[in-house]
Formats: structure tokens, sequence, C-alpha cells
């Protein structure tokens, strides 16, 4: 598992850093997020919900959408929305409302 940062899209305010939980994202020299270790990453998505602006995505394995699928997230008010994009350019979104969290 890992994630990819899009330096283009980062505007390098380190929340991503602070949420790794393994310490995985450091600063690169331009002061931009980067990926320490990809290969000890375990997909716990922190990175993605901290990012304010969705430029963190995670690498789904090909179980979760097939090899080459990203899963990336935003969030707007209360309301959180997942998108899996395909390599073959199927896409799937997912919301979800906080405010209705634990309403059962
Ligand atoms: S998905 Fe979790 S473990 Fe992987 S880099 Fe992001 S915060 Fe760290
Ligand atoms: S949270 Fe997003 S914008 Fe902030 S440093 Fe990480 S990747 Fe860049």
């Amino acid at each position: 598992m890992s994630i990819r940062i899009r330096h283009d899209d980062c505007v390098g305010c380190g929340k991503c850093i602070e949420a790794c939980p393994g310490n995985l994202i450091k600063y690169d020299d331009e002061g931009l997020a980067e990926m320490r270790r990809p290969r000890d990453c375990w997909g716990c998505t922190s990175c993605l919900k901290a990012c304010p602006v969705g430029a963190v995505e995670f690498f789904l394995g090909a179980d979760m959408g097939g090899t080459g699928a990203t899963l990336s997230f935003s969030r707007a008010g209360t309301v959180s929305h997942w998108s899996v994009s395909c390599p073959d350019g199927r896409a799937v979104g997912i919301d979800v409302d906080g405010a209705n969290a634990n309403k059962y």
C-alpha cells in the first residue's frame, strides 16, 4: 500500500505529516510533503483526510478496484466525499454525512 502526493497541488501545510501515525511523510527540499517510506504505509487514510486541498491519493490494491486504481478524499461541510478512480476510466464516488453518524 502507498500514497501519492501531488506536488503541484500541495501547499506545504504539514497536516499530512502531523496526521501520519507512522511518521512516514516528511518535507522535501521545497517545503512540500514527500513520502518517506512508501512500503511502510498501511493505508489508514489519515493523511488523505487531513489534507485540505486533496493533494494525497491512496493506491488501492487489486482486490479493491484494480491495480492502479486510486482513492481520493474531499470534504464539504459535514460531508466527506470518497472517490475511486480506475485506470480504465471508471470512477465511483461515496458521500458520507458526518452529521448523520451514529444515527441508527
Ligand atoms: S495512509 Fe496512513 S500510514 Fe499511509 S502515509 Fe497516510 S497516514 Fe501514513
Ligand atoms: S496536507 Fe496536503 S497540502 Fe498539506 S503538506 Fe500534506 S499534501 Fe501538502
